[in-house]
């Protein structure tokens, strides 16, 4: 029985990976801004009493990281699985999707892009270390984009999404030259075009099957893997 952190576990891929480590037997600490009106966790929390837990967390408030820090340091001596889902792209929240265009591009908005989509993840990642250090082998996944890789850009926009799943990037290839040397096997995964909120109805894949997929390959990851950026599928994407 694995135990695991998934961030932006209310809807969209957050949600999926929820409900699958739950359909496996796995305790899931879900977390996400407002777990008061969080819905569909509620649900499944009527059927997996035991094994669900609702927890506060934004990962652009420190005190936030730190109290759900605490709250799930209360909860569990180690932490299995920590995935950092948690993201925002243009016109999926209050941002104006304008100033992702030439033109129109604002360092408001730009920070705003970094802090939730790179800065917020690594220091989710620093918070719950020492839990990731208790287990034995323990995975760090961190949702990235192909908007990321540099060497399949090809267009302007979206300029801040892109640049922060970039940085997104760095920072946990950094972290993993750093925790690999507790065991802990830390990788970027590239979920494909995936039907959420984010993704949109024209989107192909079902969340289902990423979800399927990046379950499969947190499991069969293995020491030589740590730092790598794959796609859902496990195939390599070009930095
Ligand atoms: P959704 O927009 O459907 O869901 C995003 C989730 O992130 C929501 O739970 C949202 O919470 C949460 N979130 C946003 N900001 C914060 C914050 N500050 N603190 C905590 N949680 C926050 O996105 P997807 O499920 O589609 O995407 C999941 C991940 O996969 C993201 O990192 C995304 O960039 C990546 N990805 C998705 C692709 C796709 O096609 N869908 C393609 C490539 C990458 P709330 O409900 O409170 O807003």
């Amino acid at each position: 029985m694995k135990r695991i952190l998934i961030t932006g576990a209310n809807r969209g891929l957050g949600l999926e990976l929820t409900r699958q480590y739950l359909e496996r037997g796995d305790t899931v600490f879900a977390a996400s801004r407002q777990p008061d009106t969080a819905t569909d966790l509620h649900q499944l929390r009527d059927q997996y009493a035991n094994q669900l837990h609702l927890v506060q967390l934004d990962v652009t408030d420190e005190a936030s990281i730190e109290a759900a820090r605490q709250t799930v340091a209360g909860l569990t001596d180690r932490l299995d699985v920590l995935v950092n889902n948690a993201g925002t792209f243009p016109g999926a929240g209050p941002e104006d999707p304008a100033k992702q265009h030439l033109g129109g591009l604002t360092a408001a908005n730009a920070l705003t892009f970094l802090h939730v989509n790179a800065v917020g993840p690594l220091l989710v990642a620093q918070a719950f270390l020492d839990l990731l250090k208790a287990a034995n082998k323990a995975r760090i996944i961190s949702l990235s984009s192909g908007q990321g890789s540099l060497t399949w850009k090809a267009s302007g926009e979206p300029y801040h999404y892109s640049a922060s799943k970039a940085a997104l990037n760095m920072y946990m290839r950094a972290l993993a030259a750093e925790v690999g040397t507790y065991g802990v096997i830390s990788v970027l995964v590239d979920p494909g075009w995936v039907q959420t909120g984010m993704g949109g109805d024209t989107a192909m894949l079902p969340p289902a099957d990423s979800a399927r997929g990046i379950i499969r390959l947190t499991e069969q990851l293995h020491a030589e893997e740590n730092g790598s950026f794959v796609t859902w599928q496990g195939q390599p994407v070009p930095w």
